[in-house]
Formats: C-alpha cells, structure tokens, sequence
C-alpha cells in the first residue's frame, strides 16, 4: 500500500566525488530542513523563497556543524514528485552525506525504497509507467543509442503514440456499441464493414510501425546478421578474411561442430554487423557435412542478408539447396568471386536468375572488389531495415511483449470481422484497448508495479 509519508535517500551514485545530494519528498520536508539548517546569514526567513539556494550548514542536535550545504525547498506541486521537496548538496564526501541522511531520517523521513521517488512520480500522476520505465532504462542504458531512445519514451513520445492508437480503436468502438445498444434505430444502417475493417487495419499499421524499430534498435545491440552462403571452395573464408582485415575485426569460431561456423564483427555503412561464415553447401551424406549444412540453414534462416558466393572460375549450376535458403532471406548480394583467374560465369546469367540481388565481382585473394561488397551490402540493408536513424521508442521488452499480443488482437478481429457477431468485434476491440492501457500503467496491478520499481537505483 503506498503510504503518503515523507521519503529521504542520497540521490547521487556514492563515490569519491565531492558534491553528493540528499533528497526529501514528503509533506514534511520543509519542517525537517529547518530542523537541521543553520543558515550562514539571517537575511530572510528560512525557505520562505522556492527553488532559492540557502548557503549554511547541516547541525544535529547539540549544534555541531556536519557538513556545509546548500539547501534548496521546491513546494509542491510542480517537483519530480509532485510533493514537496527539498534537496541538500552536501560538499564533504560520503561520510558527511551519510550523516546528513541519518539526521534526516532521525528528524521524520524514512528512507526511501528503490525507486520510490520516480514511484511517486507516477502514482501523483507526473508522469505514466512507460515514462518511468525509461528512467531506469536511463539509469541502466550503456550506449548512447539507448539513452536516446529512452529520453524520447521519457518526454512521453510512446505515451502520446499509444494514446493515439487506444483513441482510434474507441472511434471504431463507439458506432458498434451505439448499434449494439439501440438496434431498433440501427437496423437500417448496420457499421460499414468495408470502413470498419480499414480502420483496424490503420490500427494494425500503427503497433505494426511501433513494434518495426524494435528489432533495429535489436541489430544495433547486437549487430545485423550477415551469413556468407556458397559451396566449399568457393572462396567464402577467404572473402571473409578479406573483409575482416580490411576492418581490424574479431573472429572467433562457434564451438561445436568439426564444421564450425565462423563469427566475424565489423561495420558496413554504420551498421554493426555480425557476419557468419558458414560449412560449404552441397549435397552430402556424411553426417558431419549434414550438421554443418544444418547449422547453415539455420544461420540463413537467422540472417537479414546472405552474401551468395559463386567461384566465377569454374562452372556454375543454380545450387538448388542455397536457392532454396536464399528465397527466405530479405537481402541477398551475390558475389562472383576469383575474377583474378579466366572467367568461367557470365554475370547476366546470374542476375538473370536473382533478379532482386546486388551482384558483385570480387577477388578474395588480391583484394578486389571488397569495398564494392561492403557498399553493397550497406545499400541492401538500408532497403531492409528502413531508415537506420528511426529506431523503436519501445525500450522494455514488457512494451514489446504487450505490443506483440495487441498486434495477435488485432490480427484476429481483422480475420472475424463479418463472420463473428459484432459484440465479439467489439469485445476484443476492448480487450485490445485495455491491454494497451498496461503499457502506460493504468490497469496494472500493485505486485507488478513493484516489481518494476524495484529495478531502480536507491535514490531515484
Ligand atoms: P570456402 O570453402 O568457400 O571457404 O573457400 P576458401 O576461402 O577456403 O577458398 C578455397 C580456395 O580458393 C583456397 O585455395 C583459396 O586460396 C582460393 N581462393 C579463394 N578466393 C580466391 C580468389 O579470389 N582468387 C583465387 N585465385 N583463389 C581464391
């Protein structure tokens, strides 16, 4: 249960550093500063002036001095909290900041839990859960990608977004209920089902554009996947090699099997990228081949682009299995490769059968072509992943979850739309609604709301 009290904590990461602050929030904020502040002049009343810094120092009981502060009083409503607060920048390290909040707490606060402060902030009503999430994405972000996106989701910008699409869906509601509820003035004109069903769709489009920037800000953390396709021989390790030398890269081999998979990082055009070399493709029986061609399979499936490559050396028959896993890839350059020997593969007859792939000429061994690969590859994922600045607002993987399950919803009312009954429609048009409502925190329930607070640092 939350209880109205008064909160104190350190709101600044402990350490050697020189100012530290001591926060309070609560109805008695104001009485405990006075209660330990000597100013060091007595020009006006104390924190009779909000937001003004008062220069003295923090006494306990028998007067001694503390610390020297400077103490601020911010009046409610318009503070972090939407309570009264004051904060103390302490100057003396740890040990007086310490003693200052052990004084503060002795003086009526309590200290205050993870997190509390940005709970209250929510529970007053300053700010919606989303927002809050992102404060501890803030807290916790590593890249400064991460902090960006958070900030935004901070400033309300999923809020305002989810807002929008929960008011699209009560627009569709709103004429299925009025039919539902007077039939006998509805009966002529039934809700259009051609016009309810773009509407949905709108709607589809919305969580469908919220949830597309999820798996970019996915690539970004942990690089594009790029598999390296092609028989053996062919010249796939050596292409590899020649584009991790070019970039200073790290390989390693993925344990497992005798083939092992190769996993090179590097960046293309600003993308990070993960490139996977894989066994060498081609019918086998060998059963050692067979979990090598497996692993590479599955590595495709994985992929946003496959590198396919061909030895232009030597005659090329289309290879029906890389075909096959190439048709379920969104990018594909093909690389004619060893075009330092005589040319065997004429390179129509290759665009002719990958009509929508960039095709390559290149030269593992003399380095050849390697930077035309790199573009290539760059100009392919840009098509793929849309514009590589526009990444989620969807921070937590609770948002991403929620989205996924409204986007089911919603997929479902679009295929029962004029076999159900209307009161189905509308229903999951509802359900729909209220579990957009839990991204922003106003249908949850205590245990979750905890259990995300608690993620917090002390102090926040
Ligand atoms: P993979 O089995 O597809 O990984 O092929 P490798 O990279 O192991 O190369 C197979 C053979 O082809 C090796 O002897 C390489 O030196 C050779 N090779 C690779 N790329 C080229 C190239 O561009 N030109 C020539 N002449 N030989 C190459």
């Amino acid at each position: 249960m939350y209880e109205n009290d008064t909160i104190a904590a350190i709101s600044t990461p402990l350490g050697e550093g020189g100012i530290g602050i001591v926060k309070i929030s609560g109805s008695n904020a104001k009485s405990i500063i006075k209660k330990i502040f000597k100013p060091s002049s007595a020009r006006d009343k104390l924190f009779s002036i909000p937001k003004k810094l008062y220069h003295g120092f923090v006494v306990d009981r028998q007067g001694r001095e503390i610390d020297e502060v400077l103490a601020v009083f911010m009046p409610a409503p318009y503070t972090y909290t939407k309570e009264d607060v004051v904060e103390i920048n302490c100057h003396s390290g740890i040990f007086a900041l310490r003693a200052v909040l052990e004084l503060v707490l002795n003086n009526g606060a309590r200290l205050a839990e993870p997190g509390e402060f940005t709970k209250r902030a929510f529970i007053n009503g300053r700010i919606d859960l989303s927002q809050a999430e992102a404060v501890i994405n803030i807290i916790k972000a590593r890249s400064e990608e991460a902090v960006k996106t958070a900030a935004q989701v901070m400033k309300g910008e999923l809020s305002r977004k989810i807002e929008k699409i929960q008011t699209m869906i009560i627009d569709i509601r709103a004429p299925i209920e009025a039919m539902l509820d007077y039939p006998e003035e509805y009966d002529e004109q039934k809700p259009d089902l051609k016009q309810v069903k773009k509407l949905i769709s709108a709607v589809r489009d919305e969580i469908y554009e919220l949830l597309k920037g999820v798996e970019n800000n996915r690539a970004y953390q942990e690089g594009v996947s790029v598999a390296i396709l092609g028989k053996p021989n062919v010249g796939k390790s050596s292409l590899l090699n020649a584009l991790l030398r070019q970039q200073k890269a790290i390989v390693h081999e993925k344990p497992g099997t005798t083939r092992d998979i190769l996993e090179g990082f590097m960046s293309m055009g600003g993308y990070p990228i993960r490139l996977l070399d894989t066994a060498g493709i081609e019918g086998t029986s060998d059963p050692v081949e067979i979990e090598g061609i497996s692993r590479s399979r599955a590595a495709a499936a994985e992929a946003a682009l496959i590198i396919y490559v061909i030895d232009g050396s030597s005659v090329w028959d289309a290879d029906d299995d890389i075909a096959s896993m190439i048709s379920q890839s969104k990018g594909l350059v093909v690389v004619i490769n060893k075009v330092d020997l005589p040319r065997v593969v004429e390179e129509n007859r290759v665009r002719e059968k990958y009509t929508n792939a960039a095709v390559v000429n290149t030269s593992a061994l003399e380095s050849i072509g390697i930077k035309e690969l790199e573009e290539a590859v760059a100009k392919q994922l840009d098509d793929i992943m849309g514009n590589k600045n526009e990444s989620s607002i969807i921070v937590s993987i609770r948002h991403e979850q929620i989205l996924n399950e409204v986007m089911e919803t919603i997929e479902g009312i679009i295929n029962i739309l004029g076999k159900e009954p209307w009161e189905i429609v509308s229903t999951e048009l509802q359900y729909a609604r209220s579990l957009l409502g839990n991204i922003l925190g106003k249908t949850l329930d205590d245990s979750l709301l905890d259990k995300i607070f608690s993620e917090f640092c002390l102090g926040k």
